[in-house]
């Protein structure tokens, strides 16, 4: 059986999100529907909804129900133009969700780099907010994500929140890896935006929510049956949306704590066994179950390809959609060598993890490396 160390890309349905859906699917109703099927419905939903805002931190009518965190992210970068944003202004670090969104906006799109541990440069964001502030610009939709799905580095989301919202600029904060594995507060974030996902968090994939600060107004990037008051046409996916709802609400207060002791002790092993191999992001704050490493001299894909037939779901730096690996720029906006950024692994933790499913990676991963590492420096 494998053993899935791979959940910043997806975890593991979890039980109860998987009996919610069930639950909903079995009891159907359109929640738009004036009878009692749709009335009860409507109840799951609202419930679902309380839930997750609740764990965030934000008001129930906040939440925007969608598919997912990258129509989430495009909903926002959509109510920001609408706002009168001309700019968007995204971390060099941001997933391809914010990245490709931005780029397709026709928003003018910058770039804010990081320092070399993984984290927004708060430097730059200064001397950047009073160029603007000089100049008088329209307002800049910055875009900064909560976590990153590679290095798992937490971002100084209030701190950059405070001086954007100071300045009379928006900012999104894309807090999609947080999804159930670490907390967040969107009302201290100060932004008017932020996207989530159910799958991250074990519930069901193709559903997410963008919580809109009450003071952002957003009109429908998918117009239909004025679903979401107006904000999301199309029936809601009530079955996703209670799933999402039992998964965040089905993570235990210790779990957190549990993950970070395995992510210790996996660390430990491996740089025990391999002292040369590079932890991104070691020295900053994390979240808990991630771990970006590179092992100069062992490629990206080989590694995922000799984990795989091993019986191990982990990553190459960066999951791609298209199943192609290519060089992280995650990695490379933080200073990686090429010979750094090419043998980069990712191994997420998640509540499926046990100390035996760690000890065997950290065992089988020594291994393969210790051997693979001649052949790969004899092939030079
Ligand atoms: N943002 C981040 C940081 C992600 O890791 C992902 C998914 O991997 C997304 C956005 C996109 O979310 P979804 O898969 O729900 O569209």
């Amino acid at each position: 059986m494998t053993v899935y160390l791979d959940h910043n890309a997806t975890a593991p349905v979890r039980p109860e999100a998987a009996s919610a859906v069930m639950a909903a699917l079995e009891a159907g109703g359109n929640p738009s529907s004036v009878h009692q099927s749709g009335r009860a419905a409507r109840a799951r939903v609202e419930q679902a909804r309380s839930v997750i805002a609740k764990s965030i931190c934000a008001r129930v009518e906040d939440l925007v129900f969608t598919s997912g965190g990258t129509e989430a992210i495009n909903l926002a970068i959509h109510a920001a133009t609408a706002l009168g944003a001309e700019r968007i202004i995204h971390s060099a670090i941001e997933h391809d969700a914010v990245r490709a969104a931005a780029a397709a906006s026709g928003l003018a799109v910058e770039e804010w780099p990081v320092t070399t541990d993984g984290r927004a440069n708060m430097n730059w964001l200064e001397g950047r907010l009073e160029r603007a502030g000089a100049a008088s610009e329209a307002p800049i939709l910055f875009a900064l994500t909560a976590a990153s799905n590679e290095t798992g580095v937490l971002q100084p989301v209030a701190d950059a929140g405070r001086m954007i919202r100071d300045a009379g600029h928006l900012f999104l904060v894309d807090a999609v890896q947080m999804t159930g594995k670490a907390p967040f507060d969107f009302a201290e974030s100060g932004a008017q935006f932020a996207s989530l996902s159910a799958h991250k968090a074990g519930g069901p994939q193709g559903v997410g929510a963008l919580a809109v600060a009450c003071d952002a107004q957003v009109g429908a990037l998918i117009s239909g049956g004025g679903q979401e008051k107006g904000r999301r046409g199309g029936t809601e996916n009530v079955a996703g949306i209670c799933g999402f709802a039992a998964a965040v609400a089905a993570v235990g207060p210790s779990e957190s704590g549990r993950i970070a002791a395995l992510r210790e002790r996996l660390e430990h092993r491996l740089k025990a066994g391999a002292p040369e191999i590079v932890i991104w992001g070691e020295g900053a704050k994390r979240l808990p179950n991630t771990i970006c490493l590179s092992a100069p001299g062992w490629p990206s894909e080989i590694q995922v390809i000799a984990m795989d037939l091993a019986g191990f779901a982990v990553s190459a730096g960066s999951a791609c959609s298209s199943g192609k690996v290519r060089k992280s720029h995650v990695l490379q906006a933080m200073g990686a060598s090429d010979a750094h950024a090419g043998s980069a692994l990712r191994i997420s933790l998640g509540w499926t993890t046990k100390e035996a499913d760690i000890d065997a990676f950290a065992e089988t991963w020594l291994n393969e490396y210790h051997r693979a590492r001649p052949l790969a420096a004899a092939a030079v």
